[in-house]
């Protein structure tokens, strides 16, 4: 687009001691555009067109100096640059990560924030006491051969058995590919294992465990499912462990016996989800996992913040906030060892980074390799900059617990959650649902249809051109913080609002609209076979 912006000019700085504001037009601002009063850098002529979510220098800035956004350096200056200049990530030295030794621990006490009471949502009370808000039966797998046969068990089990209960949401399979020819006893496969062991017992199904397996794959029903992980099971029949149809079962004569067992076998299940009505239970029950993909510049200004802003309100409302994505946080690292509620969580989150360093230096690489194309045509300069944006969407809490990859969050576990994951989308999400996550917020700037058939996914947009351009795939515009339109603080009341209504039903997203659902994508750090 070569047009001018029909709109003012408009820059906007996160901090006053910044050297860089970002153009928030869309199209972005032609060379020779005057900054008009009252934007950072005022007067200012463009030396060159900048393109929008980019930088431009407010002033000039020597070799080596370093370019302050939020605040913090993201980068040192590769030659002289002037003001007006468009500042990108060629003209900068990436900055090198904060050693994990000497950090602050649990130094920062966030001021306390008065209790947010009364609020609630209408959702699936489980045995375990867990909340559910949706009502889905989801069938385990063990392994990746019976993906196929599991899937038309459910297309079959959707045709003949859901329309008659209607109080069932959905059917589905959750389809891995893990589960053989991998080496199951290394060390690091306790962390794919634990994923889908703890996938199935998300509270969004209702405890309704059911597993197909092959039958000679290396994780057997028995090592995915041992007996006491699943109490729900264990008190319909003591011992029994939950239900499994296995392939290879000498009782399966042809496909057709194999897709009549399974879907005979979901009818006892449909039936008790069936006879569960949603209640009314305190805000307190949400799990709410935060991410963000595809970002841009605006991701740190406008969807990062109020997301950061509802997180607050959330934990507030003793509910639980999951954040995550390593290598978006590990520049921040001693902002979040700082924020850890007491040292030993500081000391889980130091733990936790610092495997990850070691996982990305074994395959000779580092927090670096995050970083998109399209994070950087949307004027994310490098990883340091990136992180900066990401971490707002943790609010302003004190840390409570960490969540090593996989891992399930107990009853006790309240607050702001670190869990320990990728930045991959579709792998951050995976592992956000094994930690027990029930609802799900997506920040996006280049725009992502992702979606999870597990859990609702609200998805928010940096930029209003975006959510004019994707209008049926967005549920939140956050673009309209950069306009001038909506506050940080409405942009995030207006999202929590949102969430106990998507959480209560009553709100469908439109990830859930379309039926726009990714793949589970384990995390294996361990070899394969
Ligand atoms: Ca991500």
């Amino acid at each position: 687009m070569n047009a001018v912006s029909p709109r003012p000019p408009l820059t906007l700085r996160m901090r006053a001691e910044d050297n860089v504001a970002i153009v928030a037009n869309d199209g972005g601002l032609p060379e020779g555009t005057v900054l008009p009063e009252g934007v950072p850098g005022a007067g200012l002529v463009l030396r060159d067109k900048v393109p929008q979510g980019h930088k431009v220098a407010l002033r000039d800035i020597a070799v080596g100096e370093a370019v302050l956004r939020y605040g913090v350096p993201i980068g040192y200056a590769l030659q002289p640059i002037p003001a007006g200049r468009w500042v990108h990530e060629r003209l900068l030295q990436m900055p090198s990560a904060r050693a994990l030794e000497g950090l602050p621990l649990a130094t920062v006490r966030p001021p306390a924030a008065e209790p947010l009471t009364g609020y609630t949502f209408e959702g699936y009370r489980n045995p375990d006491g867990s909340v559910g808000t949706r009502n889905i039966l989801a069938i385990t797998t063990t392994v990746q051969c019976v993906a196929g046969v599991v899937a038309q068990a459910v297309a079959r089990i959707k045709a003949e058995l859901l329309p008659r209960f209607p109080n069932v949401d959905d059917v589905i399979g959750l389809e891995h590919s893990y589960g053989c020819g991998v080496a199951i006893d290394a060390p690091d496969a306790v962390i794919p294992i634990r994923t889908l062991r703890n996938i199935s017992l998300n509270p969004n199904f209702g405890g309704e465990v059911m597993v197909v397996s092959l039958g000679c794959e290396k994780l057997q029903p028995a090592r995915l499912l041992p007996p006491g992980s699943f109490p729900i099971a264990d008190e319909r029949d003591p011992g029994a462990g939950p239900e499994t149809i296995c392939l290879q079962d000498d009782a399966h004569v042809g496909f057709m016996s194999m897709l009549d067992d399974i879907v005979q076998s979901a009818r006892p299940h449909l039936e008790r989800l069936n006879a569960r009505r949603r209640e009314t239970v305190p805000a307190s029950e949400l799990i709410v996992g935060v991410q963000c993909g595809g970002s841009d510049a605006f991701s740190g200004v406008t969807a990062n913040p109020a997301v950061g802003f509802c997180a607050d309100l959330l934990v507030r409302a003793g509910a639980t906030v999951l954040f995550s994505e390593n290598t978006e946080v590990r520049d921040a690292v001693e902002q979040l060892t700082s924020r850890a509620a007491t040292p030993e969580v500081a000391e889980a989150i130091v733990r936790e980074l610092g495997w990850y360093d070691r996982y990305l230096d074994r395959g000779r690489v580092d927090r670096a390799a995050n970083t998109t194309p399209g994070n950087k045509a949307g004027g994310l300069s490098n990883i340091a900059e990136k992180a900066m944006g990401s971490i707002i969407k943790s609010g302003s809490s004190a840390i409570s617990h960490v969540l090593a990859p996989g891992e399930k969050l107990r009853r006790d576990q309240r607050g702001l959650v670190y869990a320990a994951t990728p930045a991959s989308d579709f792998i951050c999400g995976t592992l956000q649902l094994a930690a027990g996550m029930n609802l799900h917020i997506f920040t996006t700037g280049r725009g992502t249809p992702y979606g999870l058939a597990e859990c609702p996914v609200v998805k928010v947009a940096t930029r209003t051109d975006l959510a004019r351009r994707w209008h049926d795939l967005m549920d939140v515009n956050a673009g309209r913080i950069a306009d001038g339109e909506a506050s940080i603080e409405e942009t995030g009341w207006a999202m929590f609002q949102l969430l106990l209504d998507v959480a209560s039903g009553r709100r469908k997203t439109w990830a859930e609209h379309w039926r726009l659902h990714n793949a589970l994508v384990l995390f294996n750090p361990a070899p394969i076979t």
